[in-house]
């Protein structure tokens, strides 16, 4: 984590994970990037995103429910930005958020001069305000565009490469494949599948049971559009 736009996207990232599925390994990793993003190690301002955050609760101290908490407030302030961002830009909405919420947050600033022309900003207060200001000053020097909410499941993510719209291969194939079987020939496709899994199993039927009758044919309920991964649409 050297960057702004990498603090930005494990700040994204965290927001996104499902921590209940965490191992031990990866909540001391979780802990490790948590200083690094508040500033700890070196770097320019502009890298660690304004200031250096001090905070008495900051990890390793902070427990795995604090951390849950964090998370869940980190996803809501991100989804306040990036999803009202989208929708005055045009994007459809798909998370419904109070428009201009407040977010209130206590730091206390000091200034300390650095090498000659230089000065270190550091805010200290509670973990959770510290990160929330970081965020507000990373999405406003890398871009509120750089996250992105994904189409398929609402996930928001930062883009590895320019124009990516999904937040990654597998919902990206996922919308290709149904907007295909939408279309004539998938339809046709489809209805072809269809056909021959039948035959299929009335061969299986004739040849295991011979005499038995198939069970007539039932078509399957339709799979609703990202109701995988709808954790944070629940909310
Ligand atoms: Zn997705």
């Amino acid at each position: 984590m050297k960057t702004a736009s990498d603090r930005l996207a494990f700040a994204v990232q965290f927001a996104g994970t499902d921590l209940d599925s965490l191992r031990q390994g990866d909540w001391t990793n979780l802990r490790d990037d948590l200083r690094r993003y508040m500033g700890e190690g070196t770097g320019t301002l502009a890298d660690l995103g304004g200031f250096v955050g001090l905070s008495s609760t900051t990890p390793p101290k902070t427990t795995d429910s604090e951390l849950h908490k964090l998370q869940a407030e980190v996803d809501r302030v991100l989804r306040g930005v990036v999803v009202e961002a989208g929708r005055e830009a045009g994007g459809g909405p798909r998370v419904r958020i109070q428009r201009g919420k407040r977010e209130p947050t206590t730091v206390r600033w000091s200034a300390y001069p650095q090498s000659p022309g230089t000065v270190s900003l550091v805010a200290s207060g509670h973990l959770r305000d510290l990160f929330v200001t970081k965020l507000y000053f990373l999405l406003g020097s890398v871009g509120v565009e750089a996250v992105q909410e994904c189409p398929a499941c609402t996930r928001l993510f930062t883009r590895a490469v320019r124009h990516q719209k999904y937040c990654n291969r597998k919902c990206a194939s996922k919308v290709n494949l149904e907007s295909w079987l939408s279309s004539p020939k998938g339809k046709r496709y489809a209805a072809a599948q269809r056909k021959a899994a039948r035959k299929r199993y009335e061969r299986t039927v004739a040849e295991k049971a011979p005499g038995a009758k198939p069970a007539p044919y039932k078509p399957r309920k339709k799979a609703t559009r990202g109701s995988t991964g709808t954790r944070a649409r629940s909310r």
